[in-house]
């Protein structure tokens, strides 16, 4: 198919695939680099992201711009998206009927950009596209494969806020990340 970015866009924007539409205010489509060789995956948007159509703007967005700079990783020269382009209300987890919708919009982001490394944010985005079984506790930092491009996980910011012992854990695989990146 010759995809475009602009019909991408449009598509999503106009998407009535699952319940999450009608509550929407803005869909969430994704931000930064459309050439970027490093592309983070979110789980969903949130309260801050729902109302200003930008993923990670919200206290986790924060947090994840801090790990960015502290790795030296410019925000822009990265893509930012989202498993799902629209809010579940009061933050639930995605349901599978909202994924499997949604996915499609996502699936052809990564065929656009072509980045040469993906990165999960969280395992909701580590179970849907590395494994079902994936283990975020024992799997984070650790390199799979996603039809050629090498994927990992590390823990989702918003988890973070919630168990700062994690954060160690986090700056280890970001540095790691960093790395791989300077190496391509
Ligand atoms: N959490 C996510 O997973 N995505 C966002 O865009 C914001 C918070």
């Amino acid at each position: 198919m010759n995809d475009s970015w602009e019909r991408l866009y449009e598509e999503c924007a106009s998407c009535n695939a699952c319940e999450l539409s009608a509550t929407r205010t803005n869909c969430v489509f994704g931000a930064g680099s459309k050439d970027a060789d490093l592309l983070f995956i979110g789980e969903a948007p949130g309260d801050n992201e729902d109302k200003t159509g930008t993923p990670f703007v919200g206290r986790a967005g924060k947090l994840l711009d801090e790990y960015l700079d502290s790795v030296g990783i410019d925000r822009n020269s990265v893509y930012i998206a989202n498993i799902l382009k629209c809010r579940p209300p009061k933050n639930r987890d995605p349901k599978p009927c909202e994924e499997d919708a949604c996915i499609e919009f996502l699936q052809r982001q990564i065929s656009l950009i072509k980045p040469k490394l993906i990165v999960c944010l969280g395992r909701i985005s580590a179970k849907r596209l590395i494994s079902k079984d994936f283990k975020i506790s024992t799997e984070h930092g650790l390199w799979f494969d996603f039809g050629g491009i090498p994927i990992t996980a590390v823990y989702h910011p918003a988890l973070l806020l919630r168990d700062p012992r994690k954060k160690e854990d986090m700056a280890v695989d970001m540095q790691m990340i960093s790395d791989r990146l300077k190496e391509l």
